[in-house]
């Protein structure tokens, strides 16, 4: 079945059709993370988003270069090194790391490319003095150089592709200066902003002289650098619509360089929030937390990522510890389910195929419905232990149901196969204690059992003989 989406540029779901003219390759770009903080749960939930989407287009077939930029330079950033007194890549580098190292706890496939703005400076300028040569763009008397929404919009160009806009209420010419601003205050947007003092050494040169650029001219100048005037799919959280990705827009298009017909960006997907306990994510509430809090809890990242891909992108989702805790109860299930099915396989040669995955891949193609594709799976769990305990599965059954599982697993990126393995010295304990229970040593049992149990391990007596669990924290 096709890939149907949502499309925030037609507002309506659309059949998902490459621009490739070889219809295989897929160029894909997501707003990566401001790195002046560790990222919260919230970003995650759109970053988990982006890592879905591609691979679900990867599941589908497709080679998806995924480019994701790090915003390195930007209001937010500029005010903490200010404040820090730190040089900016030595404040931003320990975020980033964090950035990375988090992707991999969540098991988030890394992007193909993730360009910093600092970077990419040259590319900007680029840009914006193609802009300023259009017409379209012009130093002001600060010493900053805007876009003008009106000279855009002159040449024939809609400023307004995602979002209503209200140009009543615009007053020609008026500036923003700032990253981020409402829709009520639409003006003409920063594309370079003149160096202040408080700046301190954070700029460089450029034809309007030092400055730094803005944070949505970074975008349009680093997506387009890696994958070309026109591309496929642009991702982020609900709150970039505007003025981010509209600006992005018009920059991009403003420029001038797609083929006639063409847009920017042809599908723009975007993620809604996420808040806790019902309310938006803020510190003064104490109901802010970054993947790092939640793993010191004891969480897991497998555990954290299923949560967090149970609701629709396009519903809000409500975060709760509760919730969590549910998570890994969900998963567990799983789990027990996949190992008697491992036990069972063997090493059978698998069977025909379950319909499993195809319930699954129905479910996704009606625009990433991963409730629906969750539902298939949990309801494959029930059949299938059912079936186990009517002893009504034999081995290449098991064997044909874990190959499913497995693909299917290539896009939800939950499974845990070191947990499920059993380690080597562990069933080695295992067996030692079976012996000493059978040549009635049961004094020696118990010191082995209770090793097991300090090794993280507990033992379960099943029809099928004893066998050992992890044990959650
Ligand atoms: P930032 O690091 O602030 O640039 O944000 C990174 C990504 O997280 C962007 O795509 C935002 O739209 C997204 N985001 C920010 N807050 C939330 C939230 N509460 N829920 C979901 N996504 C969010
Ligand atoms: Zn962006």
């Amino acid at each position: 079945m096709a890939l149907r989406l949502f499309n925030t540029l037609t507002h309506s779901v659309q059949e998902f059709v490459p621009l490739s003219q070889d219809g295989n390759k897929v160029r894909m770009y997501c707003c990566g993370p401001t790195v002046y903080d560790f990222a919260h749960i919230g970003n995650w939930r759109t970053f988990i988003f982006g890592d879905l989407v591609r691979r679900y287009l990867e599941f589908k077939g497709w080679a998806v270069q995924h480019v994701m930029n790090i915003t390195d330079v930007d209001d937010k950033i500029l005010k903490r090194v200010h404040e820090t007194k730190m040089p900016l890549r030595e404040f931003t580098g320990k975020f980033e790391a964090a950035f990375m190292e988090d992707l991999k706890t969540l098991n988030c496939r890394a992007p193909h490319q993730t360009p910093r703005a600092s970077e990419h400076i040259p590319e900007i300028i680029a840009l914006i003095e193609k802009l300023v040569l259009r017409g379209l763009a012009y130093k002001a008397p600060d010493g900053s150089v805007y876009f003008s929404i009106e000279k855009y919009r002159d040449s024939g160009c809609e400023y307004g592709q995602l979002v209503k806009l209200n140009f009543d209420e615009m007053r020609i010419g008026e500036r923003v200066r700032s990253d981020e601003y409402a829709k009520e205050a639409i003006g003409d947007f920063a594309l370079w902003k003149a160096k202040t003092p408080a700046d301190g050494a954070v700029f460089w040169p450029s034809p309007w002289g030092d400055g730094r650029p803005g944070w949505h001219i970074e975008c349009s100048a680093m997506s387009m650098s890696f994958l070309g005037p026109s591309f496929d799919l642009h991702l982020g959280g609900e709150d970039l619509i505007f003025p981010h990705h509209e600006d992005e827009i018009a920059q991009s298009e403003g420029a001038g360089g797609q083929a006639k017909g063409q847009h920017f960006v042809k599908y723009w997907l975007h993620g809604a929030h996420l808040l806790v306990e019902g309310r938006k994510m803020s510190k003064s509430l104490g109901n802010f937390f970054t993947l790092r809090d939640l793993l010191a809890k004891g969480f897991a990242g497998r555990e954290i990522r299923y949560l967090l891909l149970t609701a629709h992108y396009r519903e809000t989702f409500n975060f709760t510890l509760e919730g969590l805790q549910a998570a890994r109860t969900s998963l567990q299930r799983l789990d027990e389910c996949l190992t008697k099915l491992r036990e069972l396989a063997g090493n059978a040669t698998a069977g025909a195929a379950p319909p499993l995955l195809q319930q699954f891949s129905e479910a996704l193609d009606d625009d990433l419905n991963i409730s629906g594709a969750w539902g298939a799976v949990f309801e494959w769990v029930r059949d299938t232990n059912r079936k186990l305990s009517e002893n009504a599965l034999d081995a290449p059954a098991a064997a044909a149901a874990l190959t499913a599982w497995k693909k299917l697993d290539s896009v939800t990126g939950v499974g845990a196969p070191e947990d499920l393995e059993v380690p080597s010295e562990i069933t080695a304990l295992l067996e030692a204690r079976q012996a000493a229970r059978k040549a009635k040593e049961f004094k020696r049992a118990d010191t082995l059992r209770d090793e097991l149990k300090a090794q993280g391990w507990v033992i379960e007596d099943t029809p099928k003989g004893a066998r050992v669990k992890k044990i959650n924290i």
